[in-house]
């Protein structure tokens, strides 16, 4: 049990690799899933015995019923929709107790102000908008650092909350009021809305740092869940395309409250092929019918909004980058069945960038302007959504994965053909 012990998972590209689906999975092992960054701005479809569940807050390992829940320090939390969320899965049967749902008293609570702002500012961008997700997830982590934010532990105690809240609308009006031409923000208003939606939640308030701590002695098994990819990264990501925090493995041991521990594992989830929600540089992109094949073959709209997503072929330079950063042990190739309808499977392979071939991921506008070397590779000619083994493969579909095995400098360790739970390979 011991090679468990603490274990990251994380998506290498840009989201919706299928980091739910694989921690629903892989959950089973272990003890305890944490949640370290973000907050309902992206979304982790689950399908299970049980159902379909779509996850914003909540860890993936809600849905085991011995497996404890964290929501770490580095975590926002939209307090409204947690209880929403918590809410339907209740009503699917699923049952939430302070036993196993603990959310951290640091992690940070994303204001009804904070959603406001993150609108008001998309649309005065108009044509040159973030594509954010309008949860008021970059608002809020700017005021973490600007230390105006309020903490999920000052639900606990009212009375210094109370104290506290004027003067921190009073700044924040100087923005919404003053800056935007809003509406002032009442902060009558926001101490019910902190009452309505932060009473049910004070029984999961508690110092998970301390609770981890204890679990880790005990020789309990954590596992680190992202929930964005590497490339949206606030710091290695393509940057100002990405979320405000930290999605990288390396922060998951700080953002879910065990700031001391060092990784054992690192279990990369990298799409077959590549998809994309929202604006950015996104080299691979496919369009017309290759892309709307794909978009359709994959399902892929978001999670969270419903968005159609961009999608691509696997792009080698990113992936192999976005495991770089994140320091995988191991990947898990999600998705690879959604490929089988294709005669030939179209890989990027490298960039080009103002007449030169680029195999490094670059930043900035040389990002922008890079163009992708599409090559192609044979098609896997049947279904193989079946398969439970490698040899139960096509011969074509396992060169497929071989071959990102080695451009990609990290072990296949796992082989999604399906959104259900059973519908892995396991190498
Ligand atoms: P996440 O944000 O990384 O958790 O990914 P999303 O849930 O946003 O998107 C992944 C989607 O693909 C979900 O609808 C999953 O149910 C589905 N999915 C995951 N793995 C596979 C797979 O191997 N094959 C197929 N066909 N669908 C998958
Ligand atoms: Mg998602």
């Amino acid at each position: 049990m011991r090679y468990e012990m603490l274990t990251a998972i994380v998506g290498t590209n840009w989201g919706d690799e299928g980091k739910g689906r694989m921690v629903d999975l892989l959950s089973a092992d272990y003890d305890i899933v944490c949640r370290y960054q973000g907050g309902n701005n992206a979304g982790h479809t689950v399908v299970n015995d049980r159902g379909k569940f779509i996850l914003n807050l909540l860890p993936s390992g809600i849905l085991r019923e011995t497996t404890v829940n964290v929501m770490g320090p580095g975590m926002v939390v939209d307090i409204r929709h947690l209880c929403g969320e918590i809410g339907r899965l209740r009503e699917a049967g699923i049952e939430i107790t302070p036993a196993h749902l603990k959310i951290s008293d640091r992690a940070v609570i994303c204001l009804p102000y904070h959603v406001l702002l993150d609108g008001l500012e998309e649309d005065r961008l108009g044509d040159a908008k973030f594509g954010s997700t309008r949860r008021g997830i970059a608002p809020v982590y700017a005021d973490k650092y600007m230390k105006k934010a309020l903490r999920m532990g000052e639900l606990l105690d009212p009375e210094e909350l109370e104290k506290r809240l004027p003067g921190i609308v009073e700044w924040k009006n100087l923005t919404v009021e003053k800056g935007y031409g809003a509406e002032p923000v009442d902060p009558a208003v926001l101490l019910a809305w902190l009452h309505e939606y932060g009473d049910p939640l004070k029984p999961y308030i508690c110092d998970v740092t301390s609770f981890l701590g204890e679990a880790v002695k005990a020789g309990k098994n954590v596992m680190f869940e992202a929930q964005l990819g590497s490339l949206r990264d606030i710091d290695y990501g393509i940057y100002p395309y990405t979320s405000s925090s930290t999605t990288l493995a390396a922060y998951a041991p700080i953002g879910a409250g065990l700031p001391g521990a060092r990784l054992d594992r690192v279990v990369g989830i990298m799409k077959a092929y590549s998809s994309c929600v929202g604006e950015g540089a996104f080299t691979c992109e496919l369009f017309g019918p290759e892309g709307d094949s794909l978009r359709e073959a994959g399902g892929e709209y978001g999670a969270a909004t419903g968005r159609p997503r961009r999608v691509g072929g696997f792009d080698v330079v990113a992936s192999r980058y976005g495991a770089a950063v994140q320091g995988c042990t191991e990947i898990a190739l999600t998705k690879l069945d959604v490929l089988a309808y294709m005669e030939k499977i179209p890989v990027v392979t490298a960039y080009e960038i103002d007449g030169e071939l680029v195999h490094d991921f670059p930043m900035g506008s040389r990002l922008e302007r890079a163009k992708p070397v599409y090559e192609y590779f044979e098609g896997f000619g049947r279904d193989i959504s079946a398969c439970r083994s490698l040899d139960e493969l096509p011969e074509a579909a396992v060169r497929y994965i071989r071959y990102i095995e080695r451009e990609v400098g990290v072990p296949v360790k796992y082989v999604s053909v399906g959104a259900n739970r059973e519908d892995i390979i396991v190498l």
